[in-house]
């Protein structure tokens, strides 16, 4: 048995939630973290019908990619559609919870996702978040360090890529003297003593920081810990906007479009004008992408394709790349399966399962 908090905190280890945009409204919309799970129920939007199918199939959560609420509000009339919904699920008690921004913001997220769709290759972020990694810097008696180090590894630590356990650590010789009141580990009080030591360094995501500093003074010899936080201005290529990567061949501009247009199934595809090089280096960002254009453009991408693009977005590439809008809930459509996917390999003790719904708005007249 799983309480909602469970699988809440799961998701949260994988998308921080700090990791949305300013503007967002992700995480908790309405509901009762205690309850037990009876199931889980996944979509890009919430509407009526994926409200009714969490009720037919007595499921009490539902988790969607764009939050029903953005705006904060005044009061609760069932005139309103929105608050018409979200009383209609507290009087069911079906909780729910959006995950937003924090999930285009990781690149196992809705980006890493259509990336995947289309075979991309050498997959990274296209525009990484700047402030998301700090370093921890530790002394520690040498005997303790292989212990201490094991410990801030699985306390989420020294992580960069593909590699984990990554550290550095050189010796020195560390002094203190205890003063009244102090219980040292070693030395007499009073005087000064002086001990082998080892430096570690490593990084983080500011994200498991709490737990990283408390791992450490769990961990840690010392009554005094000494250790410093320090600010990185690296960026990294697993936490941001948008994703670019590299098809496994390059293909002509419109067999480029007709793939896209298969593997997203698109009703339509707006575009700038067809270039003449071929397409292997592709950007892309799932929903509202527009203002990754340039970063499209410096990383030298072949393509771009996003979502509710303007007409002047489309004069902006000038014959760099080919830009293309191919429908924002097509586009994010594979988040509903990522999501499915994720919990279930988490919480294989209840049915977690993608609306049958397609909440698409848009529809096309041609
Ligand atoms: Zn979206």
């Amino acid at each position: 048995m799983s309480s909602i908090q469970a699988v809440i905190g799961k998701l949260e280890q994988w998308a921080p939630p700090r990791w949305q945009e300013g503007y967002d409204n992700s995480g908790w919309v309405c509901g009762d973290p205690s309850a037990e799970c009876t199931g889980v129920l996944t979509a890009l939007d919430l509407t009526g019908t994926v409200l009714q199918e969490a009720i037919d199939k007595q499921i009490n959560l539902i988790v969607v990619h764009h939050p029903p609420l953005f705006k904060p509000l005044k009061r609760l009339i069932e005139a309103d559609p929105i608050t018409q919904l979200l009383l209609k699920a507290i009087r069911s008690h079906i909780s729910i919870y959006a995950i937003h921004t924090n999930l285009d913001n990781v690149i196992w997220g809705v980006n890493g996702e259509i990336a995947k769709r289309i075979g991309l290759l050498n997959v990274k972020v296209l525009s990484p978040l700047n402030h998301t990694h700090r370093k921890l810097v530790t002394f520690v008696p040498q005997e303790h360090a292989t212990r201490l180090k094991e410990a801030l590894f699985a306390a989420g630590a020294g992580t960069i890529g593909n590699y984990s356990e990554c550290s550095f650590s050189s010796t020195g010789t560390g002094t203190f003297k205890a003063l009244e009141g102090a219980n040292p580990y070693v030395g007499q009080k009073d005087k000064q003593h002086q001990e082998r030591e080892e430096k570690i360094e490593l990084i983080f995501p500011i994200t498991v920081q709490s737990e990283l500093v408390h791992a450490l003074h769990a961990a840690h010899p010392y009554e005094t810990v000494a250790y410093d936080l320090l600010p990185l201005e690296n960026q990294f290529s697993e936490i941001g906007a948008g994703a670019v990567g590299d098809l496994p061949s390059p293909m002509p501009a419109q067999d480029f479009l007709l793939q896209i247009k298969k593997v997203f199934g698109s009703t339509c595809i707006r575009h700038s004008h067809l270039t003449p090089n071929p397409i292997q280096r592709v950007a892309l960002c799932g929903g509202s992408g527009k203002s990754l254009i340039d970063n499209a453009l410096s990383n030298k991408a072949d393509a771009y394709f996003t979502a509710d693009l303007g007409y002047h977005d489309f004069f902006k590439p000038d014959g760099r790349l080919l830009l293309a809008d191919i429908g924002h809930y097509e586009s994010e459509q594979f988040t509903s399966d990522l999501l499915q996917s994720f919990i279930q390999q988490n919480f294989p003790n209840f049915a977690v399962l993608k609306t049958g719904a397609n909440t698409n708005p848009v529809h096309y007249f041609f």
